[in-house]
């Protein structure tokens, strides 16, 4: 995926194109799979350029097939970010990845907070010890995510503190709306800060209290789609990671087996790439298990939770 540049598309001034560039669409393909109407609102230019330049976005990159072995090369181009556990990274395929998203699901408790924890600690590490290399923007929607057990976590591991405290940029999101526009504003933010890694911390808790009701329910996921949609687009334009936490919900028709279920419905399973459930296990442990993966086993693995964030279930942490 290469970047455009004025005069990538014919006929479109090149400041439509620094407006584009400006909310993050910054390659063909993410102007091509966004629809016009999406574009309008993200930009603000107006309905006819944004129909015509996602016309030529789509001519431009040719939507026909493409050689497996081609594909397989672009898909080495994406990195892995160890979490701090290296069973979940071995489930993982090797870790969390760039440039889609990777969803955290579990009841209260079970330690997504402390997942988003440790990554926020090894991404801005070097690739060498299998970082991103950049820094982390962390979406607090709850208010839990605190600078001191960042802290922790680095000493525990031995590492700068300072220089981990600093690679983290928290933002805190006081309504679903608020949530969306620190969203939008991202681009600019990664841009500038050289970010790899995204974390939104929960994605849903203030969707679910604001849209109370099954009256308000396709209004819900209509503006839970949209916000996903934003950070798609990110992961992909970017080659960030996103990190997106999720509780569950009881279904109380369910007489069989675990009655939790992920919220955010179907918008939420289609739109990360990598879904992972965690159940709370003896003492300071807790399973993990990737679910509905198109090629990533559905094997339980235990990890705990300890001083240095999550780690196997013995509390070490091999690199
Ligand atoms: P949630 O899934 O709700 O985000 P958390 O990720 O916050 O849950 O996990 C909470 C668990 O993490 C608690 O059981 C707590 O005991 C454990 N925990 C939190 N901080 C520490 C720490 N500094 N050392 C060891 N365990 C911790
Ligand atoms: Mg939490």
């Amino acid at each position: 995926m290469s970047e455009i540049e004025s005069g990538d598309l014919k006929g479109i001034a090149s400041t439509t194109i620094k407006k584009l560039r400006r909310v993050g669409l910054v390659t063909l393909e993410s102007i091509a799979f966004t629809p016009p109407r999406e574009i309008t609102k993200l930009t603000g230019m107006g309905s006819k350029t944004a129909i015509k330049v996602n016309r030529l976005a789509r001519k431009k990159i040719d939507p026909g097939f493409t050689p497996a072995d081609q594909i397989l090369e672009q898909r080495n181009s994406l990195k892995r970010c160890r979490t701090g556990a290296s069973v979940l990274n071995n489930i993982l395929g090797g870790g969390v990845e760039t440039g889609v998203i990777t969803e955290l699901i579990g009841e209260f408790g079970s330690g997504k907070t402390q997942i988003c924890y440790t990554l926020s600690v090894l991404a801005p590490l070097p690739e060498e010890k299998r970082g991103l290399d950049g820094k982390v923007c962390v979406i607090d929607t709850e208010g839990t995510f605190l600078p001191e057990r960042i802290k922790q976590i680095a000493e525990n591991r031995n590492l700068d503190s300072n220089n981990a405290l600093e690679n983290v940029l928290i933002a805190r999101a006081y309504n679903s709306s608020h949530q969306l526009n620190i969203i939008q504003k991202l681009p600019k933010i990664i841009r500038k800060n050289k970010a790899k890694m995204v974390i939104v911390d929960c994605m849903i808790s203030h969707f679910r209290s604001e849209f109370i009701g099954r009256g308000s329910l396709a209004d819900r996921q209509q503006k839970i789609s949209s916000t996903l949609g934003n950070l798609l687009r990110i992961a992909g334009a970017f080659n960030v990671a996103v990190v997106l936490t999720n509780q569950v919900q009881a279904q109380p028709s369910v007489m069989f087996g675990d009655p939790n279920r992920p919220t955010g419905g179907h918008v939420m399973a289609h739109s990360c790439n990598h879904r992972i459930y965690l159940r709370k296990g003896r003492k300071n442990t807790r399973l993990v298990q990737v679910i509905d993966s198109p090629y990533l086993p559905e094997e339980k693995v235990r990890i705990a939770i300890t001083k240095a964030g999550v780690t196997d279930s013995d509390g070490s942490f091999p690199i």
